[in-house]
């Protein structure tokens, strides 16, 4: 379509639905992310095998080859995907999926032959009329040029991980919520974007999903990580 037409577009939509910041809430007069009192949670010192604090590291629980998320899920950040999440703001997957495609070219040299994605009970995407994670995972698909598959399902019966309280009822709840796809991914190098990273239970048991499939390595790509409290 005629550019000049996108930036009309673009501009009506605006007027009608202004950007917020990120993380704060406040309205936007133009069409950036962040007013010009935020600063982003950005990580820094991730273990690239777990991707959570290096102080913290799980390595030595997870499934996965790898991971790394832009963001900790703290205060402004939580808030910001809270909204992306349920209040329809579907427009941060533009800016979630761009600072998460800038740290796969910065830290991963893995030549990734597809992106997928966890996906949500089929019941709560009729009802939000979206998958988060599908956005991500579409958005780096256009920055990194890499294909987007759907190749995990989502069984019907299971509860919100969100409502699981520890390490154990993830795990156990993550196994009863997702099934292996059909998909022959053999010999390919995954890459499985979600939104949050928590306990890693839900992205283990997706990264032997895969493997299961046939896939050699499961690298995770999430929007922001959670700081995991010593001895919980
Ligand atoms: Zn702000
Ligand atoms: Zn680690």
């Amino acid at each position: 379509m005629h550019k000049g037409f996108h930036r009309w577009k673009e501009q009506l939509l605006l007027l009608f639905f202004p950007h917020k910041c990120f993380l704060c809430g406040k309205v936007l007069s133009g069409s950036g992310w962040l007013c010009e009192h935020c600063t982003l949670p950005q990580t820094e010192n991730l273990c690239l095998g777990c991707g959570k604090d290096r102080k913290n590291c799980i390595c030595s629980r997870v499934s996965y080859d790898g991971a790394w998320a832009p963001l900790w899920y703290t205060a402004g950040a939580r808030y910001g995907i809270h909204r992306f999440k349920y209040e329809g703001r579907t427009y941060y997957a533009a800016f979630l999926g761009e600072l998460m495609a800038q740290g796969v070219q910065a830290l991963w040299t893995e030549a990734f032959d597809c992106i997928t994605y966890v996906p949500m009970s089929p019941k709560k995407q009729r009802a939000r009329g979206y998958c988060q994670s599908e956005l991500l995972a579409k958005e780096i698909s256009r920055q990194l040029k890499i294909p987007v598959e759907k190749t995990l399902c989502h069984t019907a019966h299971s509860k919100s991980q969100m409502s699981q309280k520890g390490l154990e009822s993830r795990i156990k709840n993550a196994s009863c919520s997702f099934q292996r796809g059909e998909k022959d991914l053999q010999g390919l190098q995954i890459l499985l974007v979600d939104d949050v990273l928590t306990t890693g239970a839900t992205a283990s048991y997706c990264a032997e999903l895969l493997k299961a499939q046939g896939a050699v390595s499961v690298f995770v790509l999430t929007a922001a990580t959670t700081r995991i409290k010593q001895h919980s």
